[in-house]
């Protein structure tokens, strides 16, 4: 089977890996990929959204199955696109199902009709600014202000002040994150701890349930300082225990498979549930319509299953009896990113060291290779060092002791990932 995986990051990147481990592929390809993933496949030069220049390539090589690593082709319509090509497949949901993540709006009608626990909420656009400010008053500090379309994960506002909150909402009303907040959905403020819950549907009722993450978002130690795309990941996640799983599969994860099927919309792919664990009962914080980054890069180190055979059944529409172990081990994955990421940073720089690990999995994110076959930094988040252990302080220092071997300039990391969880360990 030969395959095309779209994307550039760290996720990709374990996604390549997993692929690459199958019987069943012949060729792998990764559009554009990155300076790592050429150990896993072909890393060819077309952007994930350039929709003809990929049916080209895919005619051309054969492909049979394109997987997609992030939201933005799945949200301008790829499945569509390709919907009646009888020769290849692709893992996602239909454009109509993409907007389970395209817009905020559609999500949480999309949970009210079908009675699926999330924050209370209503939506407002310019036409209805001034109710907009009458509910604001309705809520308690904090308020959540989320822009309605994708925003790069920088559309939603948590601010303590009803002023403020107020001024925040004009302006996102006016054009702050440009079409994207022309609709805000205001909510009601979840406190709790946060985890990642990732499905695999067939889109015909059938669905499996991959391991649980966690993922540290915030640059600085102690979760402080600007949101990133993500410092790394822990997965299991002690407090997703069976209880609450069982929570989590009978009051969320069961009403969305079986909603998108009434309401007929197409949906054969990863859903990614951001879930908050609110006094033991989970609540649905937004939904996502692809794996996350970083918590793939501890996630596939737990796949016991052959991932390209799960991704077709799926994509054909029918896992049928396949099944998708969990391997008991933990597993962590830490990011080197950039000095002054996500702020301004420079690039280009070598990374040196990475042939001296021995003990970890170091999936590539923003790197490039020159001419030389030298490895160079070329992002924010550079690296995702990912590791097994027996406990999350086994795998994190495994981790950590592999950042020790790695070295370029201006490099940083979390110190502190997975520390909240460990004292939950039993
Ligand atoms: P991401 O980058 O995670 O895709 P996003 O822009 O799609 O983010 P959300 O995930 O909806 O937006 O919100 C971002 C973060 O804001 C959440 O991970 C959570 O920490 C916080 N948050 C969102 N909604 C709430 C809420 N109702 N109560 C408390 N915190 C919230």
């Amino acid at each position: 089977m030969n395959i095309l995986l779209l994307g550039s990051g760290g996720r990709e990147s374990a996604l390549a890996w997993k692929i690459s481990q199958s019987p069943v592929v012949e060729n792998l390809y990764i559009a554009p990929g990155n300076g790592g993933t050429g150990a896993y496949g072909t890393n060819v030069a077309i952007s994930p959204v350039d929709f003809p220049a990929i049916a080209a390539f895919v005619k051309e090589n054969a492909v049979d199955m394109i997987v997609v690593g992030n939201e933005d082709p799945l949200v301008k319509g790829i499945w569509d696109y390709f919907k009646d090509d009888q020769s290849v497949l692709v893992v996602g949901p239909s454009q109509a199902g993409a907007a389970l993540e395209g817009s905020k709006d559609f999500a949480k009608a999309f949970m009210m009709r079908h009675s699926i626990p999330t924050a209370r909420y209503r939506s407002f656009t310019a036409d209805t600014l001034e109710d907009g400010y009458a509910f604001l008053e309705t809520l308690q500090a904090p308020y959540v202000l989320k822009a309605d379309g994708l925003a790069a994960g920088k559309g939603v506002l948590i601010i303590d002040n009803i002023d403020e909150a107020k001024a925040s909402l004009k302006e996102m009303l006016g054009g702050m994150f440009g079409s994207s907040s022309a609709t805000v959905v205001i909510e009601e403020f979840l406190s709790g701890i946060e985890c990642s819950v990732f499905v695999l549907t067939d889109g015909n009722g059938g669905y499996r349930v991959l391991p649980v993450a966690k993922d540290y978002k915030r640059i600085g130690e102690g979760d402080t300082g600007l949101n990133t795309g993500g410092m790394g990941a822990v997965s299991p996640v002690p407090f997703a225990d069976d209880e609450f799983m069982r929570k989590v599969t009978e009051r969320i994860i069961e009403p969305t498979v079986k909603g998108l099927a009434e309401e007929g919309i197409v949906y054969r792919g990863f859903i990614f549930l951001g879930l908050i664990n609110v006094a033991g009962e989970p609540m649905v914080i937004e939904y996502n319509v692809r794996m996350g980054d970083p918590e793939t890069e501890a996630v596939m180190l737990r796949v016991d299953a052959d991932l390209v055979e799960l991704m077709k059944a799926a994509a054909e529409g029918n896992l049928g009896n396949l099944e998708l172990r969990h391997d008991s081990r933990t597993a962590v994955t830490v990011m080197m990113v950039s000095g002054g990421y996500p702020g301004s940073y420079g690039k280009g720089y070598e990374i040196t060291g990475l042939d001296r690990v021995t003990d970890s999995i170091v999936f590539h994110a923003g790197t490039s290779r020159d001419d030389d076959g030298r490895v160079l930094t070329s992002g924010g988040r550079v690296l995702s060092v990912s590791s097994y252990g027996d406990s999350i302080a086994d795998a994190l220092a495994r981790s950590y002791s592999s950042i020790g071997e790695i070295a370029f300039d201006h490099a940083n990391f979390r110190r502190d990932i997975g520390r909240d969880l460990m004292a939950l360990e039993k």
